[in-house]
């Protein structure tokens, strides 16, 4: 059902992410004006302004690498807990049970839980399937990408192990697939793997993200991928880079120079990597995060997602990109405005999207988040949250709690 006002021209009494209370006035689907809070012309019709005192207003989220095929699995394979291969034999046995039907489901609750806390563009990875029938998943995403696309960007990269010939694969992009990747780190020959797959990338002229170097302390590809991309202007990414945060200083800060020249962007996993990583590594256990912190001071493209939600390679999740936030600055030591800036503006600089931003000539994918400050909402994650993108509301949520054997009013605003 659409309310009135889902295509506000008017955001009014706004707290930034810098802390500024402002009115944003949108046309298009762009912003066009931050004023003051109280100084903009208030439309005759009021249904166009949208109240946001009391909320954040930031950047929507961007979920740069995720697996819709496989969300919200666990409950129905309930796999034992383990590492990374485990959790591929887990999930094998599955897929070649699953119908189409069933990935159309889980996919399409997956997207609107995403969406729901705030996140406006998805990347998912795709399984190509063995067995009679490759590009199950792959329909099932198209299928779930058409159907929402009038509220969420949805971008399809193909994900196939090593038997997968290169025909299914250019099949997939025929079927509507807009990228390819790989963790060729996994196969038994992986620099031969990454040649294929970045092969197909080049003749197709399409995205490139591979799944990359997601171990302790296993082979490193990353600089093989920068050296066989080094002047490519499409977009190429490298999800996990686990092994980049465990190599020695000065090795890791060369391949982070070697990625940045050739623009890799490079997406961090918290969530699933603290999950699959260590499993063998009993004591002082590594975390499993690509370095933030040295990403971020190279001055390199970087993002950060969940990955897997509810399925063989992470049992748990709350599909919010707050989540994912909160623990980069745990996990990582980043800062919560460096977190966030990961999940939302660079995520959308990964994914090649358009600025989104509370600023002038961008693009109004934004989310109000009922909060004071940035850290705040990283802290507590409120659930009450207003999604906008390209300027019409796309998601409302708003909660409410009682305490009914108090009868003075509650000391603090717990609600939030
Ligand atoms: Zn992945």
């Amino acid at each position: 059902m659409r309310h009135g006002n889902d295509t506000p021209a008017l955001l009014r009494s706004a707290t930034t992410a810098t802390g500024d209370k402002v009115d944003v006035t949108l046309a298009d689907g762009i912003v066009q004006a931050v004023v003051p809070a109280g100084t903009a012309a208030i439309p005759t019709d009021s249904a166009a302004v949208l109240d946001l005192d009391g909320h954040l207003l930031l950047t929507s989220m961007a979920e740069p690498h995720a697996h819709l095929d496989k969300a919200g699995s666990w409950d129905r394979i309930h796999p034992p807990m383990g590492d990374l291969r485990a959790a591929i034999v887990s999930w094998r046995a599955y897929a070649d049970t699953m119908t189409e039907a069933d990935v159309v489901d889980r996919a399409r609750a997956q997207v609107l839980r995403n969406v729901r806390h705030g996140t406006t563009a998805i990347r998912t990875h795709v399984d190509l399937l063995r067995g009679p029938d490759p590009l199950l998943g792959i329909r099932a995403l198209v299928a779930v990408r058409d159907e929402l696309s009038d509220i969420v960007d949805i971008e399809i990269i193909t994900l196939s192990p090593d038997d997968i010939p290169t025909d299914t694969i250019e099949a997939a992009l025929d079927a509507g697939a807009d990228g390819v990747g790989a963790a060729a780190h996994l196969a038994p020959e992986p620099l031969e793997e990454l040649e294929r797959i970045v092969g197909i990338a080049e003749r197709r002229g399409c995205v490139l993200d591979m799944h990359t170097d997601e171990s302790l302390h296993e082979v490193v590809t990353l600089d093989a991928l920068a050296g066989l991309t080094r002047g490519w202007t499409t977009n190429v990414s490298a999800g996990h880079c686990v092994r980049l945060g465990t190599v020695p200083a000065h090795q890791r800060d060369a391949l982070i120079a070697t990625a940045k020249e050739s623009r890799i962007g490079i997406i961090a996993n918290p969530i699933t990597n603290l999950y699959l990583q260590g499993w063998g590594d009993d004591v002082a256990t590594p975390r499993g995060i690509a370095p933030a912190r040295a990403l971020l001071d190279a001055g390199a493209r970087f993002a950060a997602g969940a990955d897997n939600v509810r399925d063989p390679f992470n049992p748990l999740g709350r599909s919010d990109a707050l989540e994912t936030a909160m623990l980069l600055v745990v996990g990582a030591h980043l800062t919560a405005h460096e977190a966030y800036a990961a999940v939302s503006s660079g995520a959308r600089d990964v994914m090649g999207l358009p600025a989104a931003d509370v600023t002038p000539g961008a693009h109004a994918d934004l989310v109000a988040i009922r909060a004071d400050h940035l850290t705040q909402a990283v802290a507590e994650a409120p659930a009450d949250r207003i999604v906008l993108r390209r300027g019409r509301v796309v998601a409302r949520t708003s909660s409410t709690t009682d305490f009914p054997s108090l009868t003075a009013p509650a000391p603090l605003e717990v609600a939030r």
